[in-house]
């Protein structure tokens, strides 16, 4: 059986075999977090524009102000000031954070290591050239490429386009992904349940998790477990460019999704992967769409939704897919799993100062949701480990949304 990181491999393959054209849009920068830049952004000037000082106090020339010196303060640059006068040798000009360091000097000394009686500043340690200054143009140049098209925008990647006065930016369109549930215990949460009903908490955490990865989600609801149900609800979401189905992929009798699929022209590029909660999880395509059908508890639907339908949206996205992003920690007790899938089970990673520690959650197995809600983390359980001893160092899945 295929191991979750082939299963990936497959994903990233097939779907980078799409050759639609990448559909791209205008967008305010302050509007683009978590789309991908379809556009290179390039640098307008060098940054930083002029020699920064980066502390409040005094603008010297570091040969002057050894320690004890006592200099003539001359002047005063605030942020935002143009500089004119330059600094005669011998004398010093107070400067704030952020202004720019005047001519002939090459060191700024904090305000915290100076005293100051009118208009004499004596300096109470040796300084050395170029300190509390960031030079022009060392950060980036002028033409320099800043962003690069794929890169998907985080704060840190808008705040860069925002500096360098890209203010509208293309970003490429968010894949389309629908979302289907399927189970004839299934009913809408604004229903009230019959006693064997369950509510269909799987479209809620589905778009929720689509929408934090960058898709653009498109709920179906639920269908029955009926071939005729199922194919017409299918066919809605063919129309998009994902479709994720939860539930009808097991052995069960009325578990139709694959069926159904088929006989609307289906491939299965994988139909089982060697991980435990998931293992019935499949991959195909259908026309132009990309479908995943997810087994239905809602812990399995979550997990293999990391794994697998993330580096799908990237992908078609036009952004390069994401690497999982495993952590390592200390396991806090001793864990006896079956040997030969990959277990991913909920954990609360902690940093306690030394160490990260990740402790096991107790839990009901892949149904149970609320364990979820205290979990931060999966741990992973390789395949070959059957018993994990506390204190040993283990990879963690963080959840996508708390860590
Ligand atoms: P299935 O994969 O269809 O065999 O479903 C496995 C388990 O997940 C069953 O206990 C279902 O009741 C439950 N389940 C299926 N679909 C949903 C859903 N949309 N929301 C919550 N639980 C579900
Ligand atoms: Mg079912």
């Amino acid at each position: 059986m295929l191991s979750y990181t082939d299963a990936r491999a497959i994903v990233i393959a097939r779907t980078s075999e799409n050759h639609r054209n990448l559909v791209t849009h205008s967008k305010y920068v302050a509007d683009a977090l978590g789309d991908v830049l379809a556009q290179e952004v390039r640098c307008d000037r060098d940054y930083p524009p002029f020699d920064r000082s980066t502390r409040d106090g005094y603008a010297v020339r570091a040969s002057d102000a050894i320690a004890g010196a006592k200099l003539k303060c001359i002047g005063e640059i605030k942020a935002g000031d143009s500089v004119t006068q330059p600094l005669v040798p011998g004398t010093c000009i107070q400067i704030m954070t952020g202004a720019a360091v005047p001519a002939g000097a090459d060191s700024v000394v904090m305000i915290e290591f100076t005293e100051r009686a009118g208009d004499s500043v004596t300096f109470q340690r040796e300084t050395a050239a170029g300190q509390n200054i960031v030079q022009k143009g060392s950060e980036a140049r002028a033409g320099d490429l800043a962003l690069p098209p794929g890169l998907r925008l985080g704060y840190a990647e808008l705040a860069l386009g925002a500096q360098v006065g890209a203010a509208q930016i293309l970003c490429a369109r968010r894949p389309r992904v629908a979302i289907l549930s399927t189970g004839d215990e299934v009913v809408s949460i604004v229903e009230t349940p019959g006693p064997f009903h369950i509510r269909n908490s799987n479209s809620v955490s589905l778009c929720a998790q689509v929408r934090l990865a960058g898709g653009e989600p498109v709920p179906l609801g639920n269908a029955l477990d009926r071939v005729d149900d199922l194919s017409a609800k299918i066919e809605l979401g063919l129309k998009e460019d994902i479709l994720v189905l939860s539930g009808g992929v097991s052995m069960g009798k009325y578990d139709l999704v694959e069926t159904v699929l088929k006989s609307l022209g289906a491939e299965f590029y994988f139909d089982a992967v060697a991980i435990r909660p998931g293992k019935p999880a499949v991959f195909g395509r259908c026309r132009d769409t990309f479908v995943f059908g997810l087994p239905g508890n809602p812990v399995s639907t979550m997990v293999t939704f990391q794994l697998f339908v993330i580096p799908a949206i990237d992908v078609l996205g036009g952004a390069r897919p994401r690497q999982l992003p495993l952590l390592e920690a200390n396991l806090c007790k001793t864990l006896h799993e079956k040997a030969g899938l990959t277990h991913f089970l909920p954990g609360r990673f902690e940093w306690t100062g030394i160490s990260p520690e990740v402790h096991p959650l107790t839990w009901q197995g892949s149904g149970d949701i609320a364990a979820l809600t205290h979990a931060n983390c999966f741990i992973v359980v390789p395949a070959d480990r059957q018993n994990i001893p506390a204190g040993e160092k283990v990879s963690v899945l963080p959840r996508l949304d708390v860590i």
